[in-house]
Order: C-alpha cells, then sequence, then structure tokens
C-alpha cells in the first residue's frame, strides 16, 4: 500500500522513541520493549495503552518494511523542503506557517468541493495538528466542518461593563430546516458512498506514494443521496436569516471578539458548522471612561467646595454614591472608591476614580462679586501665596 496522507501526519519515529536514522535493528528492538508494555494483555482497560499499542505497531509495520520506510521518508522529507507549497486560492485557513507545507497544489485537481474556503479551512485543521497529539485523526469520515463566520456588534457603555444579551441577525449558509441538513428528501436517507465507503477520501498516487483526497463521488461528504431534499438541492444547507442571542459577559472591551463555537456557516450535509467570531464596539460614555476595571470619572466642583470641602453625590454604574471631599483638596486630585468600578470576571469590581476638576464660573451676581472680593483681601492677609513655590 502506497504511504496515506495520514502517515505525512504521523511521525513513526517518535511514536517508537527512535530516531530517523535508526538501523533496523535498533527500531526492532525499541518495538519489542514498547510493544511488551504496552501489550492490551498486560494493562487492561486502559485504553490510552491500547492507543499507544496500536499507533506502535503501525509505525513498526511501516519502518519495518524496507520499501515503505523509505516512501515514507522521502514523502516526508518533501514535506519539509515545503516543495508542495503554493496554494491556488484557498481563501481561508492557511496551514499555520511552520512546515510551511500547503496542499492546494495536490488537491487543487479534485476541485468542484464547492463552498470556496472550505477545503483549506479543513487543512489547516489537519495541518494544526501536526507536531502536537494526532488524537482522532485516524478512521471515520472527516467532514468538511463549514466556514467560520465574522460579525460585529455594539454595546452601550454600561451595557458593556455590566453584561448585557444582544441579539444578532445573521444571513449564512444555515442547516436546512427541511431535511435537518441532511440533504436527504425528508423520509429518505443518504446512503454511504460506495466510491470511498464513506471515509470521504480516496487514494490518488502520485510518483512514489499517494495522498488521500477528498473523494470526488462525494465531495467529500463520505455519503451520496438519491433523493435529494428539494429545498437545498442535497446540500443541507440554505441560505437564510438567522437571529442569535448572545449573552455578552460583563466587562467586555472596545474591540474584544467574542467566539460563538457551532454557530457559524453550516457544513455540507450535516458536517459541523464553522463558528461565528463576534466583534465587540463599546460606545463611549458622557460620564465615565474605563482602564481595565476600573472606572474613571471626572467630577466638576467649585473652588468653594475645594476649599471648604464637601459630600458630592457621584454617579456610580448602579446609582450613585456620596463622596467626600477633603477640605483644602486640589484641583485635579483623584480620589480612589474600593469596589466601585467594573464587574470582574473572576468576582469583586475594579475601583471607581474620581478626579476633582474646577468650574469657574464665569457670570457671578453682585453679592457673590463682593463676597469674593472680601475672600481675596481676607486669603492675601492670611498669608497665601499660590506662587510661593517660584521662590521669588
Ligand atoms: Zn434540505
Ligand atoms: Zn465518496
Amino acid at each position: 500500500m502506497a504511504p496515506q496522507r495520514e502517515w505525512l501526519e504521523r511521525d513513526f519515529y517518535a511514536d517508537l522513541g527512535v530516531s530517523s536514522d535508526a538501523s533496523a535493528d535498533q527500531i526492532k528492538k525499541a518495538y519489542r520493549k514498547l510493544a511488551r508494555e504496552l501489550h492490551p494483555d498486560a494493562n487492561p482497560g486502559d485504553t490510552a495503552a491500547e492507543e499507544r499499542f496500536k499507533r506502535v505497531s503501525e509505525a513498526h509495520s511501516v519502518l519495518s518494511d524496507e520499501t515503505k520506510r523509505r516512501e515514507y521518508d522521502e514523502a516526508r522529507t518533501l514535506m519539509a523542503s515545503g516543495r508542495f507549497r503554493g496554494g491556488n486560492g484557498f481563501g481561508g485557513g492557511t496551514p499555520g506557517g511552520a512546515g510551511g507545507f500547503d496542499f492546494g497544489d495536490l488537491f487543487g485537481a479534485a476541485g468542484g468541493a464547492g463552498g470556496g474556503g472550505g477545503l483549506g479551512d479543513m487543512l489547516g485543521d489537519l495541518l494544526g495538528g501536526r507536531g502536537g497529539g494526532f488524537g482522532g485523526s485516524a478512521g471515520g469520515p472527516r467532514q468538511r466542518r463549514g466556514n467560520d463566520l465574522e460579525t460585529e456588534t455594539t454595546l452601550a457603555f454600561r451595557d458593556a461593563v455590566q453584561g448585557t444579551t444582544v441579539t444578532l441577525r445573521v444571513t449564512s449558509p444555515s442547516p436546512c430546516t427541511k431535511c435537518h441538513g441532511s440533504g436527504a428528501r425528508p423520509g429518505s436517507s443518504p446512503r454511504t458512498c460506495p466510491t470511498c465507503n464513506g471515509t470521504a477520501f480516496v487514494t490518488r498516487n502520485q510518483g512514489h506514494f499517494g495522498f488521500s483526497e477528498p473523494c470526488p463521488d462525494c465531495q467529500g461528504t463520505g455519503t451520496k443521496i438519491d433523493d435529494p431534499c428539494p429545498d437545498c438541492q442535497g446540500t443541507g444547507i440554505t441560505v437564510r436569516p438567522r437571529t442569535i442571542n448572545v449573552r455578552v459577559p460583563q466587562g467586555v472591551e472596545d474591540g474584544q471578539r467574542i467566539r460563538l463555537a457551532g454557530q457559524g456557516e453550516a457544513g455540507m450535509r450535516g458536517a459541523p458548522s464553522g463558528d461565528l467570531y463576534v466583534t465587540v464596539h463599546v460606545m463611549a460614555d458622557k460620564v465615565f471612561t474605563r482602564s481595565g476595571n476600573d472606572l474613571k470619572v471626572s467630577l466638576p466642583v467649585s473652588i468653594s467646595e475645594l476649599i471648604l470641602g464637601a459630600t458630592i453625590s457621584v454617579p456610580t454604574l448602579d446609582g450613585s454614591v456620596g463622596v467626600k471631599i477633603p477640605a483644602g483638596t486640589s484641583d485635579g486630585r483623584t480620589l480612589r472608591l474600593k469596589g466601585r468600578g467594573v464587574p470582574k470576571r473572576s468576582g469583586g469590581s475594579g475601583d471607581l476614580l474620581v478626579t476633582v476638576k474646577v468650574a469657574v464660573p464665569t457670570k457671578l451676581d453682585d453679592a457673590a462679586t463682593e463676597a469674593m472680593k472680601k475672600y481675596a483681601e481676607a486669603e492675601r492677609a492670611s498669608g497665601f501665596d499660590p506662587r510661593a513655590g517660584w521662590g521669588r
């Protein structure tokens, strides 16, 4: 059998814990040791060990066969060299830079898969798994997940701080309501694709080795539909408006993105939907600004309030609070009110920072002007010099 793409996702050398230039003897020894340790008889009921046992056996079956090992090495070398780089317009999901490997060329011929970007996305996911655990990559049809969607919403400042529920309207490919996404006329059901036996992939030979590619017979869905649903023509998808209620958590900040798993575009014939990303914009508030979990408010005060001291009602998120301005407070001073700021997701709240700012009257009546003149004289007499710091 020719190497499968699945082979390329696997590091058989790592599975056996040997280096890539290990001798046949070293491979045999490593395999025997692991097989003994991981054998199901030695680990009853341990599914992780069983899974590893299978992987080790598979790795050994390839690496112990001279021809298979050479093909595997060749394919991996090509992959590492990036020879297949240069996709041809699979819009979505670039397969994360690291390996620089893009199946675009290889799969270009498959074409006709429709739904632009889907294939790229899927491959991005596949390749993303390379280098980490490959859990779940073996067996079973790998259906094309729907594309991710982007949308945005604008919140009032206080709603963002306190959390709210918004209703989004999104018009996008969605699971067909008539056939519930199966693509088959209600009363009938899809059958397993005979070309790929429901695996959604077929193997294509390419030089010394082969790759699996989306099955052209079923467009990589693994199923065939004899009697298509009239509403969606067998795709399982209809474009329609949806309303989605989104609970926006408290404390969300301007520009943050919220991911709604499974609320993106529907996948073909019941394949999982993509995700919906909602970018949140937060409107400015007349009173408050924000700095992380702290709320800031600028408090206009009169000169006399600063001189004599005062208790002033200051708005908070849920009402108001009396703030005591001590006598002799300087203009521009910031008072901190613990726990009156933005609720934290972890519990508790940030602080409310109140900065006093003198408002100077532009029109005073005679009585006030007279009083002010008297005050100015008394102030001088008391020895107050606002510019004493200049040290003339
Ligand atoms: Zn339908
Ligand atoms: Zn098929």
